[in-house]
């Protein structure tokens, strides 16, 4: 079941690894088409927004030489100056005299402006003195409307078509408008002009997205200029930036995905052999002597797991995390205690001073399973239960309830229980406090530091001082010095385990080992 639901996650996954970076790739690559498509659009207002500065200019700059014009108006002199301007200014179409909203005479329609043809109230007036006239009837009949600038009694044609007069190549829209009266006085043929107004209304943004829009404010009188575009016009410029980014993400995603299998293949694949291992009994113990500080006796061992594979040997500190994560570990420390027995069975029962510790987990400290395992285990051999301990570190205290009950309950069954690794752990002091054991264990990188000047070469003396208030057995782990057992001993650390006495060794050792040293006599176990 494990080992399925490993398999679906470790595919979701890698399906993962490989769509996000695709996704990541196709995402950014819009988020660039949308910036280019932006950054033209800006381009091209800028355009318009010069076209509607260059005739404004010429038209107004006309208006200004208009009024210098020394002649009586429409007086022929006047005439000729009015054909002067509409020929040097080219976007001046026409240019004339009126009195009020009469058409007096222009370069176009004569002296008699066409018969002094009238002309409506201008619908923009500027406070600098100019009027302006939008959608004027063609004064020769045409529907093509005109538009007029007024300055002093003198006025210019315009056509409104050459403000949108812009070559595009794209379905590219401009509007030109006043930004007093919001009237647009010219736009692109097929512009939405009131969706334009209201784009720049919203600084440039609308709910509708199929346009984006652009817009500049020309800086003469109050003209302004939007451009729009319907989105997407740019999937052209975007289709090779979408492959590029689908690319990426492929390659990257390939890349993710494969790492991921492989972490996948590889973990099932250690799990898979650890499960074999489990099967075919290949897993061996070796014990680590324990040791008396102050007569150097031996007086027990801790069981060490060990895994030969292939002429291998695998750590503990490999394997152990994954059968945790993998609930494997179990079986483990079944095989630990029915191996343990099988080899020192015969020797526990003839020595029944002599112990062996055996390393549990959390799992095994969820519930009283493995003191059941124990217990049928023990029935009927002559082994005492206090010659089969328990090592527990704070990683199995977590869950605190159910740990504290079954620690409760190995030691009501008469299994000493050891802290391991004590003091490692951010809650080594309140462990003590909830849980109630009898042996703790003195990590090996506090002995380490002994005699060194060190911050922590202290700690060990400190958890010495208080095993002994709190009225616990303390055992070193990790002695590798005769001074750091002299040390432990003088501050009254009763039991000392580490290469300075032995390394872990097979049952064939360890039995020869104990043959050769002092044979431990048959003293109360500890918290017993
Ligand atoms: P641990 O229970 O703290 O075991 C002590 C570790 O320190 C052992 O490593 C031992 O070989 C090593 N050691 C002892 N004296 C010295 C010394 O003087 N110097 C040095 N450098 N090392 C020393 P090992 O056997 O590699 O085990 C590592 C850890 O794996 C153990 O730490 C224990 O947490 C875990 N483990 C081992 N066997 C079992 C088992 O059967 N079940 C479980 N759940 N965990 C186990
Ligand atoms: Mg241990
Ligand atoms: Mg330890």
């Amino acid at each position: 079941m494990k080992r399925r639901i490993t398999i679906a996650l470790f595919t979701l996954l890698a399906a993962m690894a490989l769509l996000l970076p695709m996704l990541l790739g196709v995402q950014l690559a819009q988020r660039e088409a949308n910036r280019r498509e932006h950054r033209q659009l800006q381009a091209y207002a800028d355009t318009a927004a010069q076209l509607a500065q260059r005739i404004t200019v010429q038209a107004t700059t006309a208006l200004f030489e208009m009024a210098r014009i020394p002649y009586e108006r429409c007086s022929p002199g006047y005439m000729t100056q009015m054909r002067r301007i509409t020929f040097t200014y080219p976007d001046v179409r026409d240019a004339g005299a009126q009195d009020g909203q009469v058409r007096l005479c222009s370069a176009l329609l004569g002296p008699e402006g066409l018969r002094k043809q009238r002309f409506p109230e201008p619908d923009w007036r500027g406070h600098n003195g100019f009027d302006a006239w939008s959608d004027v009837p063609n004064p020769f009949g045409s529907r093509h409307k005109v538009m007029l600038l007024g300055f002093q009694g003198n006025y210019v044609s315009l056509d409104p078509a050459s403000y949108v007069d812009l070559a595009d190549p794209g379905m590219r829209h401009v509007a030109v408008f006043n930004t007093e009266t919001s009237h647009v006085f010219a736009a692109s043929p097929g512009a939405d002009t009131q969706q334009m107004l209201d784009a720049f209304h919203n600084g440039n943004h609308l709910p509708d997205r199929d346009h984006v829009f652009a817009s500049r404010i020309t800086g003469i009188g109050p003209l302004a200029v939007v451009a729009s575009m319907p989105r997407g016009q740019m999937l052209v410029a975007w289709r090779p930036l979408l492959l590029g980014g689908l690319a990426a993400g492929l390659v990257s995603g390939t890349l993710l995905a494969w790492l991921v299998l492989r972490l996948l293949s590889q973990r099932l694949s250690l799990a898979g052999q650890l499960q074999q291992a489990l099967q075919q009994h290949e897993f061996t113990v070796h014990y680590q002597p324990i040791v008396e500080l102050a007569s150097g006796r031996c007086v027990g061992a801790e069981a060490l797991v060990r895994w030969q594979q292939d002429q291998q040997l695998i750590s503990p500190d490999l394997f152990i995390p994954l059968a945790e994560s993998t609930g494997q570990i179990t079986a483990i420390t079944d095989q630990v205690l029915e191996t343990v027995l099988a080899e020192l069975g015969s020797h526990l029962v003839s020595q029944p001073a002599l112990y062996v510790s055996i390393n549990v987990c959390a799992a095994d400290l969820r519930t009283t399973r493995f003191l059941q395992v124990i217990t049928r285990g023990l029935a009927g051999t002559g082994i005492r239960p206090a010659q089969i301990r328990i090592e527990a570190t704070e990683r199995g205290f977590l869950d605190a309830e159910a740990a504290s009950n079954t620690i409760a309950a190995f030691r009501a069954a008469g299994h000493p229980v050891y802290i391991d690794d004590f003091g490692t752990g951010y809650s080594s002091l309140s462990y003590l406090q909830n849980f109630r054991v009898d042996v703790l264990k003195i990590d090996k990188s506090f002995v380490d530091t002994i005699g060194q000047d060190a911050a922590s070469s202290s700690v060990a003396s400190h958890i010495v001082a208080m095993a002994h208030t709190l009225q616990l057995q303390v055992v070193a782990e990790g002695i590798e010095h005769a001074a750091q057992a002299q040390y432990l001993q003088e501050r009254g650390a009763q039991y000392g385990q580490g290469w300075l006495f032995a390394r872990a060794m097979p049952a064939a050792g360890f039995l020869r080992y104990l043959s050769q040293g002092t044979t431990a006599q048959a003293t109360p176990p500890p918290g017993t």
